[in-house]
């Protein structure tokens, strides 16, 4: 058989999204305020329109996708969903492996599914500018290109270690007319303080993010947007999922695995969570599901951090979220998933796993690219970094079904394609990349600085 891809007709695209919070086993730890209280709808409105605050608490099951953003999502949903059978045959396993393709979008990463009902919402209230942070730039372009479709100008603080190895990204954000500054930058008192400390300061998310969030604060024309993490961003992301539902229905098959690599984790929440709805809905084919988020050993908020209150971003602006965390001031080093470099987890990925309704791995650099040179190989699309997370997981997992052969029905999310990340494939086939497991100490370093609330 030939690599099978199930491909959904425009009317398919779902008219709700799923959100995970009226099915969880228990209800969410709120934001904390810096007064220690759950942080208040109205804290939030400096910087979030009003629909994007009631997203974000809600607990509603589902939600409706505004008919605008729906139109949009046409110009690459239905995303397919393909049978993996050229890498299953490489590897000898009974295991049937699919992977769900989001690199099919103008930004070639699954985040415009959360950059466009952003930007709507913003527009909607009338807000005329954006400012954002990203790390690889896969976030600043998806929020350039949404902010373009709406007539809002964006403003995107760059990690300036991504901004200096990644050209292409930040000319896809000009090209889609925003503004791009390598962060720290001297545009806000977070950046300038960065650079007062270390001129030479590399960057992080986290700071990025408090750049972000300051500018956004200031301005009342200006909002923030955040591409992943928070519970709004997973509940668009659920879109993966449910068009992955329907393909499977199409085809009388039903995932035993599901498999996404995990930054902040909303495109894991969104492939994984419609069917833990089922689970929950005590739906029999969803029984034995398990999902696996899949990590860095650089940056293993999931498998080595803690659960605990910690803020989103560097400098402590943000409410403080229940989640598991490294430290909000943990700076991962510069490997190539720039897309998993983040200190913290998405509390409703991080609630689960706390659970146990989820697993959670970390595998080393080498082992990804290895893993996404195969796929590459016999599936033909180059995978992003982060994407080759995933791979390295699924084909683990399809390993396993070799030694035991069952043949079990593997999903995992292609999150993105690699073609602007060339130069990682580069310095991987000159020798010239490193597996970094963080060490412990400064794990434990980091996480002195938590907050602290009595
Ligand atoms: C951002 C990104 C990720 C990580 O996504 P999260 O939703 O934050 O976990 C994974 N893959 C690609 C290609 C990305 O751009």
């Amino acid at each position: 058989m030939e690599s099978t891809s199930i491909l959904l007709e425009a009317n398919d695209i779902p008219t709700h999204w799923y959100n995970i919070a009226a099915d969880l086993p228990k209800p969410l730890a709120p934001p904390l305020g810096s007064d220690g209280q759950p942080a208040k709808p109205e804290q939030l409105e400096a910087i979030f329109p009003a629909a994007i605050i009631e997203q974000e608490m809600s607990t509603e099951r589902w939600i409706a996708i505004p008919q605008e953003v729906r139109e949009i999502y046409r110009l690459w949903r239905p995303s397919p969903l393909v049978r993996a059978v050229r890498l299953e045959k490489a590897l000898g396993t009974p295991a049937k492996l699919f992977f769900k393709y989001e690199g099919v979008s103008p930004a070639g990463s699954h985040k415009p599914n959360s950059a466009v009902p952003q930007a709507y919402y913003n527009h909607q209230a009338g807000i005329k500018r954006l400012s954002t942070d990203t790390g690889a730039g896969q976030w600043g372009s998806s929020i350039a290109l949404a902010g373009q479709m709406f007539g809002l100008e964006v403003r995107v603080y760059m990690v300036r270690v991504s901004y200096e190895q990644k050209p292409y990204r930040r000319l896809m954000m000009q090209t889609w007319g925003a503004e791009v500054y390598a962060s720290p930058s001297t545009m806000t008192e977070t950046g300038r303080h960065a650079l007062a400390d270390n001129p030479d300061n590399p960057g992080s998310l986290g700071l990025a993010i408090s750049e972000a969030v300051e500018e956004a604060a200031a301005r009342a024309d200006t909002n923030y947007s955040l591409g992943s993490v928070l519970n709004h961003v997973v509940l668009h992301q659920s879109i993966i999922g449910l068009e992955a539902k329907k393909q499977f229905e199409k085809i009388g098959l039903y995932p035993d695995v599901i498999i996404g690599p995990c930054g902040g984790g909303s495109s894991f929440g969104g492939i994984a969570f419609p069917f833990l709805g089922d689970k929950a809905a005590g739906d029999k084919r969803a029984e034995n599901l398990r999902c696996i988020a899949v990590e860095p050993t650089s940056c293993p908020s999931l498998t080595k951090g803690i659960y605990a209150y910690d803020y989103g971003d560097a400098s402590g602006f943000t409410p403080a979220m229940m989640m598991y965390t490294l430290g909000h001031d943990f700076m991962p080093p510069g490997i190539h998933a720039g897309g998993l470099r983040y200190h913290g987890a998405s509390p409703l990925i991080s609630m689960l796993h706390h659970e146990r309704q989820i697993e959670a791995v970390a595998v080393p650099q080498l082992a990804t690219f290895e893993a996404g040179i195969l796929f590459a190989r016999s599936e033909g699309i180059i995978p992003a970094p982060e994407s080759c997370h995933a791979i390295r997981t699924a084909i683990d997992e399809a390993l396993k079904c070799k030694e035991t052969g069952e043949a079990k029905v593997i999903l995992f999310n292609l999150t993105g394609h690699g073609h602007f990340d060339m130069t990682s494939f580069e310095r991987y086939f000159s020798g010239e990349l490193n597996d970094y497991h963080y060490p412990d100490e400064a794990v434990r370093e980091s996480l002195t600085h938590l907050p602290k609330f009595d």
